[in-house]
């Protein structure tokens, strides 16, 4: 799309408030074709909840963390803390783009997940940063997958999600790290936030058994994100997935699998700064919330789409994003001309 068209679109067809129009992330333009995907970002929605075997609800994550993203408007955000705007340059560039959702197969789990896939790998080539709206827990495992270089993943969550898998019973939101931790291009793991009493020992020694990094909450307190972040490995670049359910009970009422001390939002922020900021992250996911179960004022909704909010701005405004601005415009150039 060229810009003055995006001026007319946008002139044309913005609303003002966060009511009305069509709720796309943070009001940016639809590009449901991956294969002439035209971003620096793309946002995608997994709304499928069938690896949920307690509450369901999730599939409508995505939809609900969308109509929330538009209460920041559609410009980027300003930040008083260090007096700054982020988000403005992709923002007004039209670098941003909503793919919408994955196609998803109700009942046949794999079908999804191969459609999960599939649409990652488009982003993938296409040169843009995925950021991922679920979903239950289970989606990480298939967007991982769609990576075929090596990638360290870095997952926020109460829970292990560690699970053996037994009878076929594999496709679940208790599964997604032990499929993630076999896939050969995934260099290690490292778990925060570990602490539900419902993690059962043998998951968590499986998950340290294959080497991965498990920080509990004592740990984490006594480190703080940037010191753990510190400790990640720097010449690999970084997936992370973000359960909600990472932050305590109190602050997410439409997550089901909330639990009790939990990190603060400022914890979380920190810490997704300081990956930011000492790692390259090259995409991430947001799962489990469930707007079925929110409050009336969709808090849980609004705290997802602020966090996604705020660790993308970070993301972009880092000196290595901004020096590949140029190589990414001409990239896309050629993708749209049908260069090689
Ligand atoms: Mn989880
Ligand atoms: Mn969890």
């Amino acid at each position: 799309m060229t810009p003055e068209e995006l001026a007319r679109l946008k002139g044309a067809m913005t609303p003002s408030y966060p009511f009305a129009g069509v709720p796309t992330f943070l009001r940016v333009p639809i590009q449901s074709d991956v294969s002439r995907l035209d971003a620096d970002v793309a946002v995608l929605g997994i709304p499928t909840d069938e690896g949920s075997p307690f509450l369901p609800g999730s599939r409508f994550g995505p939809r609900g963390i969308r109509e929330h993203s538009l209460r920041f408007g559609s410009r980027g955000y300003y930040d008083g803390r260090d007096d700054r705007q982020y988000l403005d340059f992709e923002l007004e560039n039209g670098l941003v783009a909503d793919l919408g959702d994955v196609d998803v197969l109700p009942t046949n789990a794999e079908g999804t997940w191969d459609n999960i896939t599939e649409a990652m790998r488009g982003v993938l080539s296409s040169g843009a940063l995925p950021v991922v709206l679920g979903g239950d827990h289970a989606i990480s495992a298939p967007v991982v997958r769609a990576w075929d270089r090596p990638v360290h993943v870095v997952h926020f969550d109460a829970h292990i999600d560690y699970s053996p898998f037994r009878h076929g019973f594999m496709y679940t939101n208790t599964h997604p790290m032990r499929h993630i931790r076999a896939m050969p291009h995934v260099a290690s793991i490292t778990q925060l936030g570990i602490r539900s009493l419902r993690n059962g020992m043998t998951d968590v020694h499986d998950s340290l058994g294959d080497g991965n990094r498990v920080i509990a909450m004592e740990e984490y307190r006594d480190v703080m994100g940037r010191g753990l972040v510190e400790q990640l490995p720097r010449d690999i670049p970084v997936y992370v997935s973000i359960d909600i359910d990472v932050l305590d009970m109190a602050l997410v009422p439409g997550c089901v699998s909330a639990e009790p001390d939990g990190l603060t939002y400022n914890e979380l922020r920190e810490t997704l700064i300081a990956l930011s900021e000492h790692t390259e992250v090259v995409g991430f996911d947001l799962v489990e919330v469930n707007p079925l179960l929110d409050i009336g004022t969709g808090i849980t909704s609004y705290l997802a789409a602020h966090t996604i909010m705020e660790f993308l701005g970070h993301i972009c405004a880092q000196p290595r994003w901004i020096e590949r601005r140029q190589e990414r415009a001409e990239s896309r150039r050629r993708r749209a001309t049908g260069e090689a």
